[in-house]
Order: structure tokens, then C-alpha cells, then sequence
């Protein structure tokens, strides 16, 4: 029997973050395999996933140091009951992260999503006041466009209407701090050498609501889904700081940005600080298998150690915490980092695509702002550069762009009218070469008739 693919798919799947209306006109491209930054359709056309397939995919697809190692642990244990059993895998994975990871860290809860090691750090935090005599702080802050995940807490601690304005009635009241807005600086400064003026309203909020805030979230460096807004690390300086003058946690919310996507292994590393909570997950196993870790502190661990009977721990647990198959990903992917190879190829070839993209879009008379940070470029679309002012967002502007680069093979999806290029750190030149082009070529296709 002969199976038409995308018509079974549209009869029994609800794809995510999707009108799938949409796909009357742009049915699901069904995926045969995938090598290297290249995914391959069921009809044999190629796509370059410049997006690594939502930020996921490390060091592109089929990777044969990280296959090699699912491979033979599926032939090993493939998941084992994670309250009171561990495994080798696992073990090694804290082992070697907690190298890499800012001094302090060391305490490893594992989830198998982002969004629900974002829940974890939440509940970790408030549940530690709770515990050390600082009952009044319930609550948390977080900053204006942030992203954090889609579970109910998490969705409460974003703020992109986007994905919460309609559950708004049932998300928790968080305190909005105003976000650095580089290219719209309110101040009318640059991110080079600004001095964080923005800050000042952060610091109104914690003098305000400090005594009752458990934790400030952020993503640091980079507002990923608000379009890839980059922000200075000094802003990261000045929020480590204020977190310590009002008790308040500082959890980072690495899921984007970790694993050299900045250029450095953690984005808290340009601003040399520690977080009390890191959440990492997206390139944690190389795009492989879900999995995402809050790591903390020995300080905030300890105030949960004590006699059972003092009903003091930390009673949260997911069926697929620390699953060997992922920490075996994770591990091969920490195989190939600590090569120091792809640290290498990054210093070659990140000028290289970040100076491409800019001589490339920057003239161009719809293009307000191109930023980047590491290998992640972000392109933002105006209606004029003068005023900064947007297109409607009901000409889906972005989405024009996406649906004609995919014709020509690459995947792009932008976010609104930002569009960004965040490859796998494998890419090479000559792909870069390619999908800046096919990317520049449809942004006039659509723009300049
Ligand atoms: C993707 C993402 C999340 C959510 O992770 P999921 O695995 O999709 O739940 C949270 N925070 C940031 C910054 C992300 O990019």
C-alpha cells in the first residue's frame, strides 16, 4: 500500500505552535533522515537547518560520535527508576558538566524539557525561602519579552503575548521588569559602550518588590524568542549584584544560550558570574533526546537536607529524570567539546559569518538592525529604518520570507519579522556562503516588488 505521508500526518497530527490552517497552503515537509546541517525530505530535496531544528541540534544532525554512544547504551539500559537507582552515564555526565559550568554550581536536578526545569527552579527557590525563614517571598520577577517555556508556571514567567496573553487569567502575577531594548534604546545609547542605563528600572522593581521576590528569571544575553534581542553583560553584572543586596535568586535560563551558542560555553560566562539555579537543556544532548537539567547550589541543596520527617525535600520528580539514553548524548557531546575542535572552527569562521550577514542585509532599506552573538545573526525587518517602525503584522512579513526560502531549500522560520540564522556550530563556509544568499534573496523577493 502506497501511504500518502502528509495526508496521514494532517489527518492525525496537531503540530506545534502552528495555525494549522496554515498547512492548506504549506503542508508538513515529512523528514527521511537528516547529515550534518542538511535534512532530507521523503522526495529527496535537501534543507539547510539553519535553525538547528529549533535551536536543538548542536553539531548537526546524525552526528557519529553521539550516535555511537545512544547506540550502545540502548544495548545497555535504556531507562532505570532514577529515586535510589543511578547509573555510570549519568554520573559521568555531573562529573564532567560541573567542570565546565560556573564555579558553585553542583547540585544537578534533572527533567526531561526546558519548561519543566524552568518549574523546577521555581518551585527549588520558593520552596528554599520557605524553608529559611523568608516566608514572604513568594513571588517572582522576570523581564518584559522574556521566554521561558509553555508549561503554566513557566508561560507566567514569560511575557510574550504571542504564547500567554489568553491564559493570562490563570498564570501566576509576576513582577515585569522592563528589558533592555538595544535597538530601540530608550536612552538613545549604543550596546557597545552603554552603561546599562536601562537598569534603573529594574532597580525600582527590587526596591519595591524585592523583599517579597523568591527569584528573578532571565535569559541571559539573548531574548531568543522575543527576536533574538542581544543585550549587554554588564546588565548580568548589575542583576547578579542587586540579587545579592535583596536576597533574591538569580536563576539564568540557559536553555538557548548554553553550549557555545554565544561563543562561550554559557552566556553567563561574558559577564563572569554565577547564577543560584542554571537551567540548561536545548544543546545538553545535541538535539538527540529531551532532557534539561537545573543545576544549583550547595547552598540552596542543604537548606532542603534533613530528616524525612521535617518534610523538607524537594518532593518533585519526572518519569524520565536523568535517562541514560540522553546523559549518553550529553556525553558524546561533551566528547566533541572537550576537544576544543569546534572551539577552534568557531574563532575561524564566526567573524567570517557575522561580517557576511552584515555587508550582506545591512544596506539593504528595510533592514533596521543585524545583531549577532556567536554564530546566532538576527536580522530585523522594518516598515522605515528612520523611525523604526514595524510592518503590520498581519502582512506576516517573516513568514512570506520562510515560506520562499524553503522552496529554495533553506529553513529559515523567523521569528515575526526577525529573521536569524542559528546553525549548528558545525556549519562550514561554504554553507554559510549558501544560505545567506538564498536568505537575502528571498528577503528582496518579498520586499522590493
Ligand atoms: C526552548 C526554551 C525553553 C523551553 O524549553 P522546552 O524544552 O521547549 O520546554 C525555555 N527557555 C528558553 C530560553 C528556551 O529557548
Amino acid at each position: 500500500m502506497k501511504i500518502n505521508w502528509q495526508k496521514e500526518d494532517l489527518k492525525h497530527i496537531w503540530h506545534p505552535c502552528s495555525q494549522m490552517k496554515d498547512y492548506e497552503e504549506l503542508p508538513p515537509i515529512v523528514i527521511e533522515k537528516g547529515q550534518g546541517i542538511n535534512l532530507y525530505d521523503i522526495n529527496g530535496k535537501e534543507y539547510k537547518d539553519v535553525v538547528s531544528s529549533w535551536w536543538c541540534n548542536l553539531l548537526g544532525h546524525c552526528n557519529p560520535v553521539i550516535s555511537k554512544r545512544l547506540k550502545e547504551q540502548a544495548d545497555k539500559l535504556e531507562h532505570v527508576i532514577f529515586a535510589n537507582f543511578s547509573h555510570k552515564p549519568v554520573i559521568e555526565l555531573c562529573m564532567r558538566l560541573q567542570k565546565l559550568l560556573p564555579k558553585g554550581l553542583t547540585k544537578f536536578n534533572f527533567a526531561d524539557n526546558g519548561s519543566s526545569a524552568i518549574e523546577m527552579a521555581m518551585k527549588l527557590s520558593f520552596q528554599y525561602f520557605q524553608q529559611t525563614g523568608f516566608s514572604e517571598k513568594k513571588r517572582f520577577m522576570a523581564l518584559s519579552d522574556a521566554y521561558h517555556g509553555e508549561t503554566i508556571g513557566a508561560l507566567s514567567i514569560g511575557a510574550c503575548d504571542l504564547y500567554s496573553k489568553i491564559y493570562k487569567p490563570i498564570l501566576l502575577d509576576v513582577i515585569r521588569i522592563q528589558a533592555p531594548d538595544c535597538y530601540r534604546c530608550p536612552f538613545n545609547k549604543n550596546r557597545q559602550n552603554c552603561n546599562c542605563e536601562c537598569f534603573c528600572d529594574c532597580e525600582k522593581q527590587f526596591e519595591k518588590y524585592g523583599a517579597q521576590t523568591a527569584a528573578i528569571l532571565v535569559e541571559p544575553l539573548l531574548q531568543g524568542s522575543a527576536g533574538m534581542k542581544i543585550y549587554p553583560a554588564l546588565y548580568l553584572k548589575k542583576l547578579r549584584e542587586i540579587c545579592d543586596k535583596y536576597n533574591v535568586h538569580l536563576i539564568l535560563d540557559e536553555i538557548a544560550t548554553g553550549f557555545y551558542r554565544t561563543g562561550k560555553m554559557f552566556a553567563c560566562n561574558h559577564a563572569n558570574i554565577t547564577p543560584d539555579i542554571m537551567c540548561v537543556s536545548k544543546g545538553l544532548t545535541g538535539g538527540y533526546m529531551p532532557m534539561a537539567i537545573a543545576i544549583t547550589t550547595d547552598k540552596i541543596y542543604n537548606a532542603f537536607y534533613d530528616e524525612y520527617n521535617t518534610h523538607k525535600a524537594f518532593m518533585h520528580s519526572h518519569t524520565y529524570s536523568g535517562n541514560p539514553l540522553g546523559a549518553s548524548c550529553a556525553l558524546g557531546v561533551l566528547d566533541i567539546l572537550e576537544t576544543g575542535e569546534i572551539q577552534k572552527h568557531l574563532a575561524e569562521v564566526t567573524p567570517y559569518f557575522n561580517n557576511l550577514i552584515k555587508e550582506k542585509f545591512l544596506n539593504h532599506k528595510n533592514i533596521g538592525e543585524v545583531r549577532s552573538i556567536g554564530l546566532i545573526n538576527a536580522i530585523e525587518i522594518v516598515k522605515n529604518k528612520n523611525t523604526k517602525e514595524s510592518f503590520d503584522s498581519k502582512l506576516r512579513t517573516g513568514y512570506q520570507i520562510y515560506k520562499k526560502a524553503l522552496k529554495k531549500g533553506v529553513l529559515l522560520r523567523p521569528l515575526g519579522d526577525v529573521i536569524y540564522f542559528n546553525p549548528p556550530l558545525i556549519i562550514d563556509k561554504k554553507d554559510m556562503d549558501y544560505v545567506t544568499n538564498i536568505a537575502f534573496e528571498c528577503l528582496c523577493e518579498t520586499l522590493d516588488n
